[in-house]
């Protein structure tokens, strides 16, 4: 099976610009992948010799009312079919409260999860990303997904077996 991930964060962490730059050249909808269904916006993606599929969501920010509601279920479910989470933070916002629910919902999920802290370009990245370990889902991946940075890293170390 080629191996779901999920970019799961609330809105405006770059989860869609990582999308982009993962499908880029080859950004083919697999909708008919066995075992998704349509709703969220699916895309497959080959690098540094993985194969996967990558799954982009509108985004959760833990205030949800109307659309936004709908929102936050898609990345509910993309969580719940994803062989692997990529949660996405913001390193120039820092940590919010919608991160730390976000987080405390992962956690009880026990999905195998990667903390990535994005937009790292141009500032104190390890000063940045620092509180995101206070999550408490270990290591925290510095990425800059607008320029690149960090990304085939980021999918190397989640898709390695372990
Ligand atoms: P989403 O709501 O999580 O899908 O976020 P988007 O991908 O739409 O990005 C939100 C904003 O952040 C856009 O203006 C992006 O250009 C910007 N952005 C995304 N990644 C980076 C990055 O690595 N560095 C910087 N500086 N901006 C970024
Ligand atoms: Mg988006």
């Amino acid at each position: 099976m080629i191996p779901v991930v999920a970019l799961v964060g609330r809105p405006n962490v770059g989860k869609s610009t990582l999308f982009n730059r993962l499908t880029r050249t080859r950004d083919a909808l697999v909708a008919d992948f066995p075992g998704l269904t349509r709703d969220r916006k699916y895309g497959r993606a080959f690098l540094s010799g993985y194969e996967f599929i990558v799954v982009d969501t509108g985004g959760i920010d833990g205030t949800e009312e109307g659309i936004e509601t709908k929102m936050a279920e898609q990345s509910l479910a993309a969580i719940e079919e994803a062989d692997v989470v990529l949660f996405m933070t913001d390193a120039r916002a820092g940590l919010t409260a919608a991160d730390l629910s976000i987080a405390q919902h992962l956690r009880s999920r026990q999905k195998t999860t990667f903390v990535v802290a994005n937009k790292v370009d141009g500032i104190d990245a390890d000063s940045a990303c620092g509180e995101f370990w206070s999550l408490g889902l270990g290591e925290v991946y510095q990425m800059a997904a607008s320029q690149g940075r960090g990304v085939t890293n980021m999918i190397e170390y989640a898709l390695t077996p372990y």
